[in-house]
């Protein structure tokens, strides 16, 4: 990957960013505000530093794709009530660990004894569920289009296999609904995406189209090293300049206009969309999760729940939510870095290193 972190051409690319902003068509256009929409993106622009070499009149708008950031917290009080029953054993990724529910995260009820244990990939979950047949185990299945095809697959395998004690407790969300509900948010002032590389190796560059045609705003599909976010700028910045809004992408060496239809036939087969599914930070939105089929129904592990968590309504000093829209810099939350770190996070966004906040503490440090 070193020819994609190469400093000089970096430097070359925000000097090609700087001469483009001085251009009238682009002058007038200042501040132009560009969402990054996936978490990935946002650890590597914090990583790096990028925004350092950008020149002034781009803002950067850190995005809602970091899917444990957006984690409700009763999703995770619903993952406790399952990890207190006896005979459950919980399992999922170590980024869900850390994040608040209203009682506590998930690291704080294993200490208190509860058997939750983390995983690399949903098929270790299932490899749980083989080694203890007499204790039910549940997946704690989250993230965009690009965990789901895992998640169904290792399902499917658990049906061909006749294992009856696998369940999967399903927060997957989906992109698209997401971007609209953002984009129709009056508050929310984006001139441009940067598309989100991984979620567009699973479902393509079509489902994008409706940003540039209807909203009339550049979508790049971007890849994750420095250079791959410059050059996905310097796209960006050709489209407003020239007047055109459309998706382009710049992932070329990953991402396909069609995305893997392999992949999107095991999600196809396994998920179906949910009326509508919560957010962290940004509510309820329509059809923007999905839940298990009714032909998997044996496996959802919503039915071991005798009722789900309730929402509730978030911390009134926890500023997530402005920062998600691009509303609030990290910085500016006033917990930032005292009431809440890495160590203690408040809100989702310290939790995982692709939070916006986490990133920011990392690398900037506190301030
Ligand atoms: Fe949320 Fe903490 Fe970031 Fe404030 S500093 S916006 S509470 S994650």
């Amino acid at each position: 990957v070193d020819e994609f972190r190469n400093p000089v051409e970096a430097r070359r690319l925000g000097e090609h960013l700087a001469r483009r902003m001085a251009l009238p068509e682009l002058q007038s256009r200042r501040p132009v505000r560009i969402m990054e929409v996936c978490g990935g993106h946002t650890h590597t622009i914090f990583r790096y530093g990028l925004e350092a070499l950008l020149p002034e009149g781009i803002e950067l708008i850190h995005g809602p794709g970091c899917p444990v950031c957006v984690l409700p917290p009763e999703r995770i009080d619903d993952c406790l009530t399952l990890a207190e029953q006896h005979d459950v054993i919980l399992t999922t990724f170590g980024d869900a660990m850390r994040v608040p529910g209203s009682r506590g995260s998930l690291l704080q009820a294993r200490a208190r004894g509860a058997d939750i244990r983390t995983v690399y990939s949903p098929l270790d979950a299932l490899q749980v569920a083989r080694d203890n047949p007499d204790r039910k185990v549940v997946f704690f299945a989250l993230g965009f289009e690009t965990t789901m095809p895992g998640t169904a697959i290792t399902l499917q395998q658990a049906v061909e296999e006749g294992i009856a004690n696998f369940y999967l407790f399903c927060h997957h969300v989906t992109i698209v609904p997401i971007l609209k509900a953002l984009l129709d948010d009056p508050f929310m002032q984006v001139d441009a995406f940067i598309g989100p590389g991984h979620v567009s190796m699973v479902i393509g560059m079509t489902p994008y189209t409706f940003i540039a045609d209807q909203y009339r705003k550049p979508v790049v599909v971007a890849g994750f090293e420095p250079l791959d976010i410059l050059q996905s700028i310097v796209m960006v910045l050709e489209q407003l300049r020239e007047g055109r809004t459309e998706v382009e992408n710049q992932y070329i060496r990953v991402v396909s206009r069609d995305g893997n239809r392999q992949a999107l036939q095991a999600v196809a087969d396994v998920f179906a969309l949910r009326a509508r599914s919560s957010w962290r930070g940004l509510g309820e939105i329509e059809r923007s999760g999905v839940g298990l089929k009714p032909a998997y129904a044996a496996f959802d592990a919503e039915r071991l729940l005798v009722a789900p968590s309730v929402r509730r309504a978030e911390p009134v000093d926890c500023r997530c939510s402005e920062v998600l829209k691009g509303q609030l810099h990290p910085r500016q939350c006033p917990l930032f870095g005292r009431a809440c770190t890495p160590e203690h996070p408040r809100g989702a966004l310290m939790v995982s290193s692709e939070g916006a906040c986490a990133a920011c503490h990392q690398y900037q440090g506190r301030g």
